[in-house]
């Protein structure tokens, strides 16, 4: 019959160890030489690690081993059999300690049982959620090799750069799953809206193409944010996806839903000409105000002016001038009647004036950039340019960086929701992606 191993009891392991702190404050206290700030820091740091130390493998051990007689119930409704003590590793914030404990073996199912491991909660590979949070949170912003050596350098926890991996990948699935019932909440009508009433809400949208599968894939983002006070923003939220246009649709205005966009007095688009965009505000945000970044109409307009008075004329700076401050005073429908009237010898200049002049007739109701300045919105798709670099292209586009199409998926969503949130509850997501295994 085999014994659990002996435990102290708990009044010997406090006099164990008060006796041995008590030593090392002596020691310390005492200290005959002036010591620096970073003497004093190390020395403290020491003394307090090893107190943690010895707690926590103490703690460990009155656990017990989780022996419960020769045979346990499995769930399979077979009988697993005790087939000896066997120690791991587990690993927490305060490093490894070795838990030895019983292993049950079912002949039915041929599943191996350790019941301590359960009582503890202990992941597969034995890490902690205080640890498998912190790998999550550093592959945010790190590449896994990076991050689990930064582990191993602020805890002192020694780690594999797959460990890192894994555990990121199982927090970035755990997130796709909450879009999903995002999702579907909202389309249940469910999702409740932001707490604080939110005035005026802006929309924008950009893509960059990422390395995949040896590929190279659009990632989507899609962004909703409040404007500050100093013409800034204040508030954001980040959506990101590899998905078509139209699965990202659906997201987005997830998004914007659950950034207020239900009850906002001012809900405005702004983004540059892509057809996709503009298709998916017409599905998810008809009534919202549609705004083309200014500085894509100016380009279109540098084209025609170039085409007309010749590449870097006078003429053509000149008339851009008149034409952007057009543009400002609401006027794209003056600017529209004189590139109307152009008449052109050539035909491929005609043929790039009636392109042009397609762009600005089809999006004219969006360069009314008096109205929007006005109304206090961006006429500038500036912070999905800038959400674009910071948000996929920091994490997913370093040198000779290669994703696979579900790390890459995953990751997209942890980028998100750290650049939306940086105070992100991470524990949160691998405590939730622990039940829904
Ligand atoms: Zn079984």
């Amino acid at each position: 019959m085999p014994t659990e191993p002996s435990i102290a009891s708990d009044e010997e392991f406090i006099q164990t160890v008060l006796k041995q702190v008590e030593e090392q404050l002596r020691r310390s206290l005492s200290e005959g030489k002036p010591q620096t700030l970073d003497e004093i820091e190390k020395e403290v740091g020491e003394i307090g690690a090893e107190i943690t130390r010895a707690l926590q493998a103490e703690k460990l051990r009155k656990r017990g081993n989780g022996y419960c007689g020769s045979f346990r119930g499995c769930s399979c409704g077979g009988s697993a059999r005790f087939r000896g003590f066997f120690t791991r590793q587990v690993t927490t914030l305060h490093g490894r300690s070795g838990i030895t404990r019983a292993y049950y073996y079912c002949p039915v199912c041929k599943a191996g049982l350790h019941p301590l491991d359960s009582d503890l909660g202990v992941a597969d590979e034995g890490h902690s959620l205080g640890v498998r949070s912190l790998l999550a949170r550093l592959s945010c912003y790190l590449p896994y090799r990076v991050a689990a050596k930064e582990a191993e350098l602020l805890r002192n926890i020694e780690l594999s750069h797959s460990t890192v991996q894994r555990v990121s990948l199982q927090a970035g699935e755990q997130l796709i799953r909450d879009w999903k019932q995002s999702q579907s909440d909202l389309w249940a009508e469910r999702l409740p809206d932001p707490e604080r009433r939110v005035f005026q809400l802006h929309l924008t949208s950009d893509g960059v193409m990422v390395n995949v599968g040896k590929e190279w894939r659009e990632a989507k983002l899609g962004i909703a944010y409040e404007r500050g006070a100093c013409g800034g923003v204040e508030r954001i939220g980040y959506y990101s996806t590899l998905a078509n246009s139209s699965e990202f649709g659906k997201y987005w205005r997830t998004l914007g839903y659950k950034m207020g966009a239900g009850k906002c007095r001012q809900l405005a688009v702004v983004a540059d000409g892509a057809e996709w965009i503009w298709m998916e505000v017409g599905k998810y945000f008809p009534t919202s105000i549609q705004i083309l970044d200014y500085y894509h109409a100016v380009e279109h307009l540098w084209v025609l002016a170039h085409s007309y008075f010749g590449e870097g004329s006078k003429e053509a700076a000149d008339w851009m001038e008149r034409q952007k401050s057009l543009l400002l005073k609401d006027k794209i429908a003056e600017v529209i009647a004189e590139i109307g009237a152009w008449t052109f010898s050539s035909e491929s200049k005609s043929a790039i004036n009636q392109r042009e002049l397609a762009y600005f007739r089809k999006h004219e109701h969006r360069m009314q950039y008096k109205t929007f300045r006005d109304k206090g919105l961006h006429i500038g798709s500036g912070v999905a340019e800038a959400g674009c670099k910071a948000t996929v292209q920091a994490r997913m586009k370093g040198t000779g960086m290669r994703w696979e199409h579900r790390g890459a998926e995953a990751m997209l969503k942890l980028r998100a929701a750290w650049c939306s949130e940086q105070n992100t509850d991470f524990a949160d997501i691998i405590r939730r992606a622990d039940n829904s295994a």
